[in-house]
């Protein structure tokens, strides 16, 4: 099968090719596993983390992806969750232990043994990838395949990241960045919040026309202040600054919640600015989002059909997918970027 892999950890600014096309074996499904034709894989931002080191895969090469959409071409002796040839959906988490007193308590994101779907395990880069049964989701017929991709992180981690802010209907919510992620949420705040104001903060213009589109009550460049106080901000993007910049724009009590999994180091040096008087004081609070759980994924799908989210998506081959990568690198975004897969 072909897939593009990643044998070294690089950076974009010093290798703008840092995935290379090879052939790989065909994965075989073990007992409890599902053998996936794949069709489309969103691109996220993680995948950068991953190249670039602030996230590194355990093993390389190693195929990234993990925004997966395709049909069932084989299942394990054991997997009888699925029929071949139905169409699922597979995300970030690839599995927990199931055991400890997280996994218990339904916070199987948080579990030591938690791997990755295109880290830890071969994603979605790729024609073909095995998966445990448990672990992949059907997916609403309304979504075509190129929109269903992004929804599986994106959207799903989006949801996570508004179910964390603790949002009341009525209340100001902030945006700090606007790519994959956060035109999603600002579709599903607007519908579980319709008197809540959204209120964008982007540094390109383009982005910020987007968020107009979508219902953006405002929006402005990041670091300009905001018209109004905000009860939550969700921040997507990866540098310190928008942090500052959103705890002074928070209202008594309120909460940002940091949906990155890594930051880079550029502009950390930002952080000296932090005063507690201003950014601190008067029970704001900060809480950073780590990966996803099953019951995210599966309740925020079901939404999004119900809404429905209508996710802007801008299609690559799965040869093209360096050049999806450097135009997240450099924001050039609107809406989220897929390979198509065929
Ligand atoms: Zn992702
Ligand atoms: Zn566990």
């Amino acid at each position: 099968m072909k897939a593009m892999v990643l044998k070294k950890i690089c950076h974009l600014a010093e290798n703008r090719l840092p995935l290379e096309l090879v052939d790989l074996p065909l994965p075989s499904p073990q007992e409890k596993e599902i053998l996936v034709k794949i069709s489309a894989c969103g691109v996220c931002h993680t995948e950068l983390d991953e190249i670039e080191g602030r996230t590194p895969p355990p093993k390389l090469p190693i195929v990234l992806g993990h925004q997966i959409v395709g049909r069932i071409e084989k299942a394990g002796r054991k997997a009888h969750k699925f029929k071949v040839g139905e169409r699922v959906g597979i995300a970030w988490i690839h599995s927990a232990c199931g055991k400890c007193p997280f996994c218990r308590a339904g916070n199987e994101n948080l579990c030591d043994q938690f791997a990755a779907t295109g880290r830890d395990v071969n994603g979605g880069y790729a024609q073909y990838l095995t998966v445990p049964e448990d672990f992949a989701y059907e997916i609403p017929e309304t979504f075509s395949d190129l929109e269903a991709a992004p929804l599986l992180c994106a959207g799903a981690i989006g949801y996570r990241s508004l179910r964390l802010t603790n949002l009341q209907n009525g209340e100001n919510l902030g945006l700090i960045g606007f790519g994959a992620s956060a035109h999603l949420v600002i579709q599903l705040a607007r519908h579980k919040y319709p008197r809540s104001r959204v209120f964008v903060y982007a540094r390109s213009g383009k982005e910020r026309d987007f968020a107009k589109e979508l219902g953006a009550y405002w929006a402005g460049d990041i670091g300009e202040p905001s018209p109004e106080k905000l009860n939550c901000a969700i921040d997507t993007t990866p540098a310190w600054r928008p942090i500052v910049e959103a705890l002074t724009n928070l209202a008594p009590g309120g909460r940002l919640v940091v949906n990155a999994i890594r930051k880079e180091e550029l502009d950390k040096e930002f952080l000296l600015e932090l005063d507690y008087a201003r950014h601190l004081w008067l029970e704001k609070e900060i809480k950073s989002v780590a990966n996803v759980t099953r019951s995210d994924v599966g309740e925020f799908l079901s939404l999004a059909a119900k809404i429905p989210i209508r996710p802007e998506v801008q299609a690559f081959k799965l040869e093209e997918a360096n050049t999806a990568l450097l135009e997240i690198k450099e924001r050039k975004t609107r809406g989220a970027k897929v390979l198509k897969i065929d």
